[in-house]
């Protein structure tokens, strides 16, 4: 839970403080008019709406839909190339914007992995194999259970 509310606090915290720093780092002058801009670049989640279900929490964004893909990148990189600050704030919100959600997808894997963890210890908590070597001599001590002798 307290995991939960950390992973949000960081992944919009990403989405919508960053960009402001981010402006004030490259672009002095318009720092306010590019922080906007790379804040917009949220837009490019409307590729999610093309997917069924649109959110799934469980599901990684980067390399799924089709503006979080690894072609999209290389298009925002090449954009990169074009001398305008705009087309370039464009770039770099988009592109941090995949950062952001791949770090999203690596602490959600983090927890899935946890809560993979947690499952198989419950399943085989430690002495397991003890205690079901146990139970197997218990049953064989039974007087009438016991194995019949090997032929020969
Ligand atoms: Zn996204």
């Amino acid at each position: 839970m307290a995991f939960d509310i950390f992973r949000n606090i960081l992944h919009y915290g990403c989405h919508f403080l960053v960009p402001v720093l981010f402006a004030r780092l490259f672009w002095r002058q318009h720092w306010k008019a590019a922080a906007m801009i790379m804040i917009a670049t949220m837009v490019m989640d409307a590729d999610h709406l093309l997917a069924d279900p649109v959110f799934d929490p469980d599901r990684c964004s980067v390399g799924f839909h089709p503006l979080h893909t690894v072609w999209a990148a290389i298009v925002y990189l090449i954009l990169l190339l074009i001398p305008s600050w705009k087309v370039r704030a464009v770039a770099v919100g988009c592109l941090f914007h995949l950062f952001t959600d791949g770090m999203d997808c690596y602490m959600g894997s983090l927890k899935q992995g946890t809560e993979y963890a947690a499952v198989q210890a419950l399943k085989n908590p430690p002495g397991a194999g003890f205690c079901a070597a146990e139970i197997i001599r218990t049953d064989f001590s039974v007087p009438g259970q016991r194995l019949p002798l090997p032929v020969n």
